[in-house]
């Protein structure tokens, strides 16, 4: 048992979102995973994303009615730049063992989070294929320093120094981003069964991603 931290600007949240979650909280038999909207993601400075407000009504909207899946304020309440790090660290002293839930295009990036080597000592990985990912890259591609940390366990686990563990779980590839939802929508153009029908209500009423 333990719990899985899925973090995300959620902008807005979709399908390939939940239905990984729901997937990987069962395949790993987690308690429940806590979908943690970034307040600054650090990666996505000077884009523009929606009001924190309407992100969160969004997750809030689209993970109602599955007692697994909980919405976390902590990096809102945290304030400023949100960093992977700390939400796991908050975590990991209330739960103990945490998994760490990440696609495999953010995860390439790891080297450049805030306090990167210490991150695998706090937590386990998780780590999703996204379609047009190839299988091995996730592998291949780990920092050199990652790399000297890790033993390989099976195909798909590695194991850290720490004790703490990397998957690359096989997951439902689906094929959906936020960046094609805000196009989408942009050009008035269908965003139904790619996001649950209240989000896809809440994107019309307020005409989110129109401009
Ligand atoms: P954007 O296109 O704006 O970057 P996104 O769809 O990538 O949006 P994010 O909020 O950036 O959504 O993603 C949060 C996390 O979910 C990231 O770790 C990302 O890799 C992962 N993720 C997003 N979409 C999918 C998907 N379809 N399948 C698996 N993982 C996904
Ligand atoms: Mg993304």
């Amino acid at each position: 048992m333990g719990i899985g931290i899925f973090g995300g600007t959620f902008d807005p949240v979709h399908i390939g979102h939940l239905r990984a979650a729901e997937e990987i909280r069962e395949s790993f038999g987690l308690e429940k995973i806590f979908f943690v909207p970034a307040y600054i993601p650090p990666h996505k400075r000077g884009k523009r994303i929606a009001d924190i407000d309407e992100r969160v009504g969004m997750l809030k909207t689209a993970i109602r009615g599955n007692a697994y899946l909980r919405f976390s304020d902590l990096e809102i309440k945290r304030g400023g730049v949100s960093y992977s790090i700390d939400t796991i660290e908050t975590f990991e002293k209330r739960y103990g063992e945490v998994y760490f839930i990440v696609g495999l295009d953010a995860f390439l990036e790891v080297d450049t989070w805030h306090r990167y080597g210490e991150l695998f000592s706090h937590a386990n990985f998780i780590v999703m294929l996204r379609p047009g990912e190839r299988e091995e890259s996730g592998l291949d591609a780990l920092p050199r320093d990652l790399l000297d940390m890790v033993t390989r366990i099976d195909e798909s686990t590695l194991l850290h120094a720490s004790g703490r563990k990397i998957y690359f779980p096989r997951i439902t590839q689906l094929d959906i981003s936020s960046t094609r939802i805000r196009e989408a929508s942009k050009n008035q153009k269908s965003i139904k069964y790619l996001v649950p029908d209240r989000v896809e209500r809440f994107i019309q009423q307020r005409g989110l991603y129109n401009t």
